[in-house]
C-alpha cells in the first residue's frame, strides 16, 4: 500500500463504532481506522493534526506494549499510524457517508488530520484465495464478565446483577434500544458450554452493538434499526447452511434451522475455549473464583443447572485472558474514585507531575510495570493512587474490546475429490480452522473517570426503579 498513491475507489465502508470509522481495501486484506468527533465540531476539529497523530500513536503503543502483554500477543494486531493525502480522506468521507447508519451520524469522520490507523483486515484472512468458500468471521463485544466485590460497592444490587444487565434497562428507558438484550456476559465467561451456548443464542437474537457476522469480509448480520428481525435470522440461516452441510442432526438429508444454529453456536463456543490457533493444546483449567461472583441474578439461565459442572475457563483461552485483565478493576469505580481524586488534586498542585506519573502516556514498558508492580496496601502515596487508576483504565479497555473469531472451512481439497463417498461426506462434522483476535484496544482517558462514576450511579438507580418490575 503506497500512501502517496491512494485512490478512494480502492476502499469501501466497513463499519464503525463510537470513536472510529473503518474502511476496507477492496483487494488487500487491510483496513484503515479513522477517528471521529462530534458533528457540532465539524467546522473546527477538536485537535491539531499533530495531536491526532499522537493520539493514534498512543493507541498503537498502548495496544502493543500494554494490552498485548496482558491479553497475549497471539491475539493482538496493533497496526501502524499512516499519514494520508487530505484529498483522499475528503473523497473517502463523501463516498462512505450514505452507507453510515443514521444513529451513528451524530459524529463525523476526521478529514483534517490525514492520520489513520492501518490494520490487517480481520474479517478477510487470506482474501486472495478467492476460489475457496469465504471465511466466516464473528465479532463479539463481550463486556464485563464478573461482579464487583461487596467490599467496595454502596448498593447491594451491584453484587447480584451484572453491569451489562443493569445497563440494558437504562438503555431501553432512555430510548437507545427498543428491546432489552437477554445476553448476560457472566454466562459467556462461565466456561460452561451450556451457559455459553445460552449466551450466544441471546446475542444472535438481539445483537445490538455486541454481535456481528461477516462473510468474505462483508457484514451479513448485525443490529439494524427498524428492520424485521425474523427476516434477518432467516437470511443468516441461508448464509450459514452451506458451511454446515455435514452436521449430525439431519432429517431426510435436510438440517433443521434449530440444528443448524446449534451447530454454528457450538463451533463458536469451541473457538472461544480453544487456545486461539497457534500453539493449540489444552491449557490448564482454572478454578473458578469460588466466591459466588460468577452468576448474575438477571440471567434467565436456569440456576439449578449451574450446580452441575461449572468448569471454568481454560487458561490459554481468549475469554480467560480478557476476564483476567478486566479484573484489574479490583475496587469498582466507587472504590477507585477517591484514588482518582488524590491524583487529580496532586496534579492541580504539581502540574508537571503529569509526565512522571505517565497520566497520558507514554504507554511503554515503564507504564506496564507501574500497574503490574502496584502494591496491595494503600500507603497513601500518589504513586499508589496513580497505579490503581492505570489498572482501572486498562480494565476498562478490556471491558470494551471485541473478539473476532475467523472460521475458515478446512479440508476443501479433499471435497474436490469426486471419489469421496457420499456416506463419508454425510457424517463428517463441520471442520473449520479457526483463529481468534482481539480488537479495539484504545486507552481510555484519565478524565473519563468522573463520568464513569456518574453513569454508574444513574444505571444503578434506574435498575432499582425499573429492574425488578415484571417484564
Ligand atoms: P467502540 O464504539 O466499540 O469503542 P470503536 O469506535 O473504538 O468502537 P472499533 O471497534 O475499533 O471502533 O471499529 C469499529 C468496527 O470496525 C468494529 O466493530 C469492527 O466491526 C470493524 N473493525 C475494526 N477493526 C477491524 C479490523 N482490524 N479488521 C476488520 N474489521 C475491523
Ligand atoms: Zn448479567
Ligand atoms: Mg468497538
Ligand atoms: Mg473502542
Amino acid at each position: 500500500m503506497e500512501v502517496d498513491k491512494m485512490d478512494e475507489n480502492d476502499w469501501k465502508y466497513h463499519g464503525e463504532g463510537n470513536k472510529s470509522l473503518v474502511v476496507s481495501h477492496v483487494q488487500l486484506s487491510r483496513v484503515l481506522r479513522l477517528l471521529k468527533y462530534p458533528a457540532e465540531d465539524s467546522e473546527n476539529p477538536p485537535q491539531t493534526a499533530e495531536q491526532a497523530f499522537r493520539q493514534i500513536q498512543n493507541i498503537v503503543d498502548f495496544s502493543s506494549n500494554v494490552m498485548s502483554s496482558l491479553l497475549g500477543e497471539k491475539f493482538i494486531h496493533s497496526g501502524e499510524v499512516v499519514k494520508l493525502p487530505l484529498e483522499f480522506v475528503r473523497q473517502l468521507s463523501i463516498k462512505v457517508q450514505h452507507q453510515r447508519p443514521v444513529w451513528r451520524c451524530d459524529k463525523v469522520m476526521d478529514i483534517y488530520s490525514g492520520c489513520a490507523l492501518c490494520l490487517p483486515n480481520l474479517t478477510s484472512p487470506g482474501l486472495h484465495q478467492q476460489t475457496h468458500t469465504p471465511p466466516l468471521c464473528i465479532e463479539i463485544k463481550p463486556k464485563c464478565g464478573f461482579l464487583p466485590s461487596p467490599k467496595h460497592v454502596s448498593k447491594d444490587i451491584k453484587t447480584k446483577v451484572c453491569r451489562f444487565c443493569m445497563h440494558q434497562h437504562y438503555k431501553v428507558a432512555n430510548g437507545k434500544w427498543k428491546r432489552r438484550s437477554l445476553y448476560c456476559p457472566l454466562d459467556l465467561f462461565s466456561g460452561n458450554r451450556q451457559r455459553m451456548h445460552f449466551a450466544i443464542r441471546h446475542l444472535i437474537e438481539e445483537p445490538q452493538n455486541n454481535f456481528k457476522i461477516f462473510k468474505g469480509g462483508q457484514c451479513i448480520y448485525s443490529s439494524k434499526e427498524g428492520s424485521d428481525d425474523s427476516l434477518d435470522l432467516n437470511s443468516l440461516l441461508h448464509h450459514l447452511r452451506p458451511y454446515f452441510l455435514y452436521g449430525n442432526n439431519r432429517i431426510n438429508g435436510h438440517m433443521t434451522s434449530k440444528a443448524l444454529l446449534s451447530d454454528f453456536i457450538q463451533v463458536l463456543v469451541n473457538a472461544l475455549l480453544s487456545g486461539g490457533g497457534e500453539g493449540g493444546g489444552g491449557g490448564g483449567v482454572t478454578d473458578r473464583r469460588g466466591e459466588g461472583r460468577s452468576f448474575c441474578e438477571a440471567s434467565l439461565y436456569n440456576k439449578e443447572r449451574i450446580r452441575h459442572g461449572s468448569q471454568g475457563l481454560p487458561s490459554d483461552s481468549v475469554l480467560f485472558r480478557i476476564l483476567q485483565t478486566q479484573m484489574l478493576d479490583s475496587l469498582d469505580i466507587e472504590g477507585l474514585y477517591p484514588l482518582y481524586c488524590r491524583v487529580e488534586q496532586h496534579l492541580q498542585d504539581f502540574p508537571k507531575e503529569r509526565t512522571r506519573l505517565q497520566i497520558d502516556g507514554p504507554y511503554n514498558e515503564a507504564f506496564l510495570e507501574k500497574l503490574q508492580k502496584c502494591s496491595t496496601e494503600d500507603d497513601g502515596s500518589v504513586e499508589f493512587a496513580a497505579a490503581k487508576v492505570h489498572q482501572y483504565r486498562v480494565a476498562m479497555t478490556a471491558k470494551d474490546c471485541s473478539i473476532m473469531v475467523a472460521l475458515v472451512p478446512s479440508g476443501e481439497e479433499e471435497d474436490d475429490d469426486e471419489g469421496l463417498s457420499a456416506q463419508r461426506r454425510l457424517f463428517r462434522p463441520p471442520a473449520f480452522s479457526c483463529s481468534v483476535s482481539i480488537l479495539d484496544l484504545d486507552p481510555k482517558p484519565f478524565d473519563s473517570i468522573p463520568r464513569q462514576l456518574r453513569l454508574d450511579q444513574k444505571i444503578v438507580l434506574c435498575y432499582l426503579r425499573t429492574g425488578s418490575l415484571p417484564k
